[in-house]
Formats: structure tokens, C-alpha cells, sequence
């Protein structure tokens, strides 16, 4: 027979389990619909997406859940659950059913209008949807009266605990440490590009050779094409990664696979305790864009990972690469180069379209900008942070899916990310003294595990900042990630 304490916890466990499925299903409506939907299968598979969404918030706004917490704490349930739960549901209750389904509704028609406004090089046929969704972000942000910037609720649904404020102070020295630096670079010669052709076959072996060290798993993995390339887990034993792959460049497709299943290894390590709950993922979006980047710069395009890599690339593309030495390859692979595109920048510039993005997106809650002006705005940061002058809007504001689905506060998570990324890999270098030495000969184990230990297993019961404070005994700090580029492209481009 099961005692009371036992039953409690059952009970919160049952609950969350029904809706750990309404997001496992959502998550593979949306894996289906990157990689194999017919174009046209985008509104109704928009709305379906919305419904579940909607259903996953109901049982998250549930009154009995907030008695099953209760119950489950007096239980014994493990506090670090309880209070991401809390949160969960703390959160939920604010915000009405009806404007979490008018949001999805919104989302699931902008898409459309993105896709024809950048194909037409056309802001106006999508500046009515963005005005729609801000407009709902902004009763969004009226559930939540006591913050002290409109923008902190809009940041707090990818991003628990961040502000506006924290942001900002974070984001302010990484500027101001990046834009000289990205000058001093810009004076220098430019090392070209790898040449290919590079078959997109031989591109795909050597991606999964160098992953599958990294902890890919043919069993519980795998790898599809997608145009925007991105994780979708479906628990620790169905982890999807997708990929796009271009013949003239290496770089895409190779580093791609290596950030994605940065992004992979992180829900693969996540504890089994945490299986088939709302903890059992990542902590937040920056967290899991700190393993993504992690992996995929400061081991992908390391000196000591291609150091063992280089011959076997050589064998698998011998006209491209036969006979180029290490450091041409390492310089090439590194290059940099101020352009339009954030999700083909590089290493140094990235973050500079990061934070253009964020400075746009406070401002339009804050009121001093209007939609109609964006196109002219972003021109401006685009011109002032990276000195490149933006051709059109298609290559300019509207490059990117993230406002068409209102996804407001989300841009920040992949800066901040890149600057835990950098204090994780400053401290796994000081527990793990010979880890460039390992990365060299090719294994990738140790700070798997390492970064398994540290971070991955937790899921949501430790929050970002814990695990952060745990690791490195600080919060958020910008100066690793400066430290990190000034030393790896002061020697690359002989500053
Ligand atoms: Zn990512």
C-alpha cells in the first residue's frame, strides 16, 4: 500500500505530466512543420499549435494545481521543482486564456505577411500584424503592473528572472568592449574564405563524425534539413537536430550541426528523475544558447579540435583542402566581417546585431518608437554599431521570423548566452587543467560530462543564475566574453 506522502506527490506528478505531453506534441507539430510541411499547411498548423498552447496554459493556470503544490510540498517534493512550478503558475494565472489564443491567432497570420513582406522587399504589408502584436504584448505586459519596465514581462517568458535594467547594464560593456574591437579587426587584412566545393554528403559525414564524439546518439538522435535550423526534444530519447547545408560554404553546415547539437546535449543530460515534467528542459533560452555556442565556437572553431580534425577533413575534401595548413584554415574559419545577416555573422560581430535588436524592442514598449519608423531605425544601429549600410528591409528589419510570431524578448537570450557561454568555458578550463590537450586528441567526453554535472542535469530545478553563481561564484559578467575574443583574435589576426 502507498502511503499519503506518496500520493501527493503522484498526484503534482500526473498533472504535469499531461502537460509535459501537450508541449512534446507541440514541439513535434513544430519539428514537422520546419522540416516536412507543404507550405500551405502553415495557417492551420499555426492555429493547432495555438490550441495546444492554449490547452498547456490552462492546466498551468489550473486553481487545483496551485492545492497540488501544497499537498506535494508538505510531501517532500523536491523544492527546486516546486518553485519553477510556482512560477509557472504564478505567471499563467496573470495572463487571460483568451489573449494567450489571440496571440498564437496572431502569429499563425504574420507569418504569412513576413514571408510575403520579405519576399516583396515590402515592411508595409507587414507592419499591421507587428502593430498587432504589440499592441497584445503590451496587455501581456499590463498583466504584470508591479514591473518596473513594460519590456521585463515580455523578457521573463524566456528569460525567468531577467530585467530590462540587468539586461541593459550587461549589454552596455559588451558594446563597449566589442565595437573597437571589431574596428581594430576591420583594419586588418581580410583571410579570405575556404573555397569549395564542399559535396553536402562528405559535409554531413564529418558533422556527425565530429558530433557523435560530442555525445550524438544514433539511437536517440536525429539530424533532418530545415532553412532555419534549430533543437527539437521530444524527451531524452528523441532529440531532433536540422540542418541546412550549402556546397560553396563549409562553415554552415558543419558549425550548425555542432551548435544544434550543443543545443541536444543539454536536453540529453538533463536527470531522469525530471522525465515527463515541466522541469525536464532547459533552464532558460540564454542557458541553452551558452551550450549551443559553447560548443559550436569555442570548441568547434578551436585550434585544438582542428588540430586533430584538419586530416580528416583533408580526406573527405581533398581539393579544397589538400595541402592548406592549420592555420589558414583556423584563420578562415574565424573570420571576421561586419554584414547584414545575424545568423551568419560571426564569433565578434554577433552580438552587436543582438543588442541593435534589443535597443528597438525596448524602445518600442517604451514608447519613444513607433513600428512604422523600425525600418529607418535599424538602419541607423546597423550603420552606427557595424558600419554596414543595409540595401533593403528584406536584408535589413525583416530578416528574421522571431516578431512575426510576437516573440518579443527573445533576441537578448542569445547575447546573454554567448557571454555565459564564455564563463562556462573560463571555469572549465580551471577544473579540467588539460582540456585543450583532450579537445586535441579528439575527446570531447570530459567536458560533456563536466558540463553535464554542472548544468545540464538540473533541467528547471536550478535557475540560470544558480547554476551561473554555482560554477563561476558571480552573476552575468560580459568581461570572459571580451577576455575570450581579444585573446583568440588578438593571435588570429596579429593584433
Ligand atoms: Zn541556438
Amino acid at each position: 500500500m502507498r502511503d499519503v506522502t506518496d500520493a501527493a506527490i503522484d498526484a503534482l506528478r500526473s498533472h504535469l505530466a499531461g502537460t509535459a505531453d501537450l508541449h512534446h506534441a507541440a514541439m513535434l507539430l513544430h519539428w514537422d512543420q520546419q522540416t516536412h510541411m507543404p507550405p500551405h499547411g502553415a495557417r492551420e498548423r499555426g492555429l493547432a499549435g495555438g490550441t495546444l498552447e492554449r490547452l498547456a496554459h490552462e492546466r498551468t493556470s489550473d486553481p487545483a494545481l496551485a492545492n497540488l503544490l501544497v499537498a506535494a510540498e508538505q510531501a517532500g517534493e523536491d523544492p527546486g521543482l516546486l518553485r519553477a512550478v510556482r512560477e509557472d503558475h504564478e505567471r499563467a494565472v496573470r495572463v487571460p486564456s483568451e489573449l494567450v489564443g489571440e496571440m498564437a491567432e496572431v502569429a499563425a497570420d504574420a507569418q504569412g505577411a513576413w514571408e510575403a513582406a520579405r519576399a516583396g522587399d515590402d515592411f508595409a504589408v507587414f507592419a499591421p500584424f507587428l502593430r498587432r502584436h504589440v499592441d497584445l504584448c503590451r496587455r501581456y505586459a499590463a498583466c504584470f503592473p508591479e514591473a518596473e519596465h513594460p519590456y521585463d514581462a515580455l523578457v521573463g517568458r524566456f528569460e525567468p528572472g531577467a530585467t530590462t535594467a540587468s539586461i541593459r547594464a550587461a549589454f552596455v560593456g559588451l558594446r563597449d568592449g566589442l565595437v573597437p574591437l571589431i574596428a581594430q579587426i576591420a583594419a586588418r587584412p581580410d583571410p579570405g574564405d575556404l573555397t569549395g566545393p564542399f559535396p553536402v554528403a562528405e559535409q554531413r559525414t564529418l558533422a556527425l563524425e565530429i558530433a557523435r564524439t560530442m555525445g550524438y546518439d544514433d539511437d536517440a538522435w536525429r539530424i533532418d534539413e530545415a532553412a532555419h535550423p534549430f533543437m527539437a526534444n521530444m524527451g531524452r530519447g528523441d532529440v531532433r537536430i536540422t540542418t541546412k547545408e550549402e556546397e560553396a560554404v563549409l562553415a554552415i553546415g558543419l558549425f550548425g550541426v555542432l551548435h544544434e547539437t550543443g543545443h541536444g546535449l543539454y536536453e540529453a543530460g538533463i536527470d531522469p528523475a525530471w522525465d515527463r515534467t515541466t522541469v525536464g528542459t532547459g533552464t532558460s533560452l540564454s542557458m541553452h544558447e551558452s551550450q549551443s555556442r559553447l560548443w559550436e565556437n569555442m570548441v568547434g572553431r578551436s585550434r585544438a579540435l582542428w588540430s586533430h580534425w584538419l586530416p580528416r577533413a583533408q580526406e573527405l575534401f581533398p581539393g579544397p583542402l589538400q595541402g592548406v595548413a592549420l592555420d589558414d584554415v583556423l584563420h578562415r574559419i574565424n573570420v571576421v566581417r561586419p554584414s547584414l545577416i545575424r545568423v551568419d555573422a560571426d564569433e565578434a560581430t554577433y552580438c552587436l546585431h543582438v543588442l541593435l535588436r534589443f535597443e528597438l524592442e525596448v524602445a518600442l514598449f517604451e514608447g519613444t518608437l513607433e513600428v512604422e519608423d523600425l525600418p529607418a531605425a535599424w538602419n541607423a544601429r546597423m550603420e552606427e554599431y557595424l558600419g554596414v549600410e543595409v540595401p533593403s528591409d528584406a536584408d535589413g528589419v525583416l530578416q528574421d521570423i522571431h516578431w512575426a510570431h510576437g516573440a518579443f524578448g527573445y533576441f537578448p537570450t542569445y547575447a546573454l548566452g554567448t557571454m555565459i557561454a564564455a564563463q562556462l568555458w573560463e571555469a572549465a578550463h580551471v577544473a579540467i587543467p588539460d582540456l585543450e590537450r583532450r579537445i586535441a586528441a579528439g575527446e570531447l567526453s570530459t567536458l560533456r560530462a563536466w558540463l553535464r554535472e554542472h548544468v545540464h542535469r538540473f533541467g528547471r530545478t536550478r535557475t540560470g543564475d544558480e547554476i551561473l553563481r554555482d560554477i563561476t561564484g558571480g552573476g552575468l559578467d560580459p568581461a570572459p566574453l571580451l577576455r575570450y575574443l581579444h585573446e583568440k583574435y588578438g593571435a588570429l589576426y596579429d593584433l
